[in-house]
């Protein structure tokens, strides 16, 4: 009789110990997956801090987005997908580029001849590294792109938005 007790509780501790270890992985996943929040107009993102942007992006998209990293050449999905739609910053959802922009640079990051309007990306000054660069950002949410160049060749611009595809999600057009 106290065996089969002592059984009862330790399938009790295993079942608990099963549900809590359940929840906290489906925690830590919905962290890291860092759906970007599309159509999010209740939030004032230049009021946003540190932490609030770990809490809203994967620790790979915050060091590009927030922290001005660069993602590996060829590493985006985006630097291969020819689709029709639209390409939002993964930080606050502004959109930023249409696919009809995107072409092939051959440099292993998504590139872009222009951004859908002046306003919706900044232009800043980049002198990091030791070069002499202009950077890109998000105007919105202040989240970093990328950098432009003057070397979009044949394209209508003359211009190359040299883009982090992490910094990017992508509404696909509906047919
Ligand atoms: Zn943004």
């Amino acid at each position: 009789m106290k065996l089969r007790f002592i059984w009862f509780y330790i399938l009790l501790v295993l079942l608990l110990w099963q549900c809590r270890s359940g929840i906290k992985v489906s925690s830590t996943t919905a962290t890291q997956t860092g759906k970007p929040p599309m159509n999010d107009s209740n939030t004032d993102f230049s009021k946003l801090n540190d932490e609030d942007w770990k809490a809203r992006l994967t620790p790979d998209e915050y060091r590009v987005l927030r922290q001005k990293g660069t993602e590996r050449p060829f590493s985006s999905e985006f630097e291969t997908l020819w689709d029709s739609g639209t390409y939002v910053c993964k930080g606050c959802g502004s959109e930023l580029f249409h696919s009809s922009t995107k072409f092939d640079a051959g440099c292993g990051w998504p590139s872009f001849y222009q951004g859908i309007s002046k306003d919706r990306i900044r232009e800043i000054t980049d002198y990091s590294h030791g070069m002499i660069r202009t950077e890109v950002v998000c105007a919105k949410c202040g989240g970093h792109l990328g950098h432009v160049f003057n070397d979009g060749y044949g394209q209508p611009t003359g211009l190359r938005y040299c883009i982090n595809g992490i910094s990017l999600g992508f509404v696909k057009k509906q047919p």
